[in-house]
């Protein structure tokens, strides 16, 4: 039976309407076994768990478990960060735990939140909190409130479920159809206006449908829609769309969702260069991708003023942003290539200066085979070749100090890669010719 299938078994009886709300609401309780979530982790984790469980029974502190956690547990999938929120103060609370267990806690006094370091994992402990917007795509107004307003301000349904602390089996929590979704495999938001608020949740959504194979839901994708067609997106920072594209290229199915998100708009939106998902085809299916790999595909074809437009747009960091440029400037000395094929030393000439990274991705998902071996041989092979002698060698032969020393060294080190001389023997016999050719 597939996942779904056994969600739908066990929990529910609830049908979302095409508007996004719910008929019939006869929601089976689901419980979860907290000695079930406790098995799933192990180390600073379960040291974090164990001691807010004991938190929330003996001392009635009203701590719960939220977002993916919940989400991945009802799942069967692994579960990857522990996120709690706490109905109070969470940062005494976290204090006083890392204190407890030995660990490091480090305190968000504004935003009520702290993450606790134990053995070096982290643990996130969030102050429930009720989020305004004051005008679209800016960052929201923050007071701290109760837990349906925390799990109300959250992206989707299926991230909006809370499993209390106390007790052994509690029931979830789940006021927005989190449930219900995961059965049906939909990615939907709270209210209509989400996308509005917060348009990262466009790019959170192709995340949360491609990672989980999902379906965004119909209405959410319209409101998605409507939310682009508004002019929603540039109102967004490049710094929090870069963020969300950090994450992705965390992901297994990062291409995917770069894919999805041009074919919805989000990704032309945030700038329109970035419309083509050509360069991605070659890397769908692949994992264990790297930021570089993403970085390249995306930008390959472009100009290099749009190529500079969206490091721009994204506020890339130096690295990547070089990453982009010499991305395009390969692709751009591609024909040359070609046409100095015979000439290994010509080749590397263009490819000098250029960052290795972005060759390396190049070469990885070029489509031209004979291009991406050159490109391979320049990295492991071409460019690692040294002439056996040095300026002070050529000065010991007779050569003056100055700009000639380098023109020689350089005529030396092309023989050399194009196979002229190989030893050193060789060398000194090319630098005497060229003495002797006197020029
Ligand atoms: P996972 O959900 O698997 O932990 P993640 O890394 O995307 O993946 P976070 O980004 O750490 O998770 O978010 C944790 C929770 O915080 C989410 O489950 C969601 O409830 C909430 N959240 C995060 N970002 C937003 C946002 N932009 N809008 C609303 N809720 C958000």
């Amino acid at each position: 039976m597939c996942l779904h299938a056994i969600i739908s078994a066990q929990i529910l009886v609830l049908h979302r309407t095409a508007i996004g709300g719910f008929t019939t609401p006869e929601l089976q309780p689901h419980s979860i076994p907290l000695d079930q979530i406790a098995a799933a982790v192990s180390g600073g984790q379960l040291a974090v768990l164990s001691a807010l469980r004991q938190l929330a029974s003996e001392e009635e502190v009203p701590v719960y478990l939220v977002g993916g956690a919940v989400r991945d547990y009802v799942l069967g999938i692994p579960t990857r960060d522990l996120d709690f929120v706490v109905v109070g103060n969470a940062t005494i609370v976290a204090t006083e735990l890392a204190n407890n267990l030995s660990g490091t806690v480090t305190v968000h006094q504004r935003f009520g939140t702290a993450t606790v370091e134990i053995d070096g994992d982290r643990v996130d402990i969030v102050t429930a909190r009720k989020e305004a917007y004051a005008s679209p795509g800016s960052l929201p107004k923050v007071s701290f409130s109760d837990l349906n307003d925390d799990l109300a301000r959250r992206d989707f349904s299926i991230n909006a479920m809370a499993l209390p602390l106390s007790g052994e089996s509690p029931n979830v929590i789940d006021p927005h159809g989190g449930l219900h979704d995961l059965a049906n495999g939909s990615i939907a938001i709270l209210h209509s206006d989400s996308f509005t608020d917060d348009p990262t949740r466009m790019l959170r959504a192709v995340r949360y449908e491609q990672r989980l194979g999902f379906q965004i839901f119909e209405t959410t994708m319209a409101e998605l829609k409507k939310s682009i067609n508004e002019g929603r997106v540039p109102a967004v920072s490049g710094d929090r769309w870069r963020q969300e594209f950090q994450k992705i290229f965390d992901e297994d199915r990062g291409s995917e969702m770069f894919s999805r998100a041009i074919e919805i708009g989000t990704l032309p939106a945030i700038h329109p260069a970035l419309s083509n998902d050509a360069g991605l085809a070659p890397l769908i299916g692949e994992t264990g991708l790297s930021p570089c790999d993403y970085l390249a595909a995306l930008v390959r074809d472009l100009s290099p003023d749009d190529g500079d437009a969206v490091s721009q747009r994204l506020n890339l960091p130096i690295d990547w942003a070089r990453m982009v440029r010499d991305t395009i400037a390969l692709k751009e000395i591609t024909p040359t290539i070609f046409e100095t094929a015979s000439k290994i030393s010509a080749i590397c000439r263009l490819l000098d200066g250029l960052d290795p990274e972005s060759i390396a991705a190049s070469a990885r998902f070029s489509q031209d085979a004979q291009l991406a071996t050159k490109l391979r041989r320049y990295l492991d092979e071409w460019r690692l070749v040294r002439t056996a002698l040095t300026g002070d060698d050529l000065m010991g032969m007779g050569l003056t100090p100055g700009v000639k020393i380098g023109e020689v060294l350089q005529e030396l080190h092309s023989a050399k890669l194009d196979g002229l001389i190989s030893s050193e023997t060789e060398e000194r016999a090319m630098v005497n010719q060229i003495i002797s050719r006197g020029s």
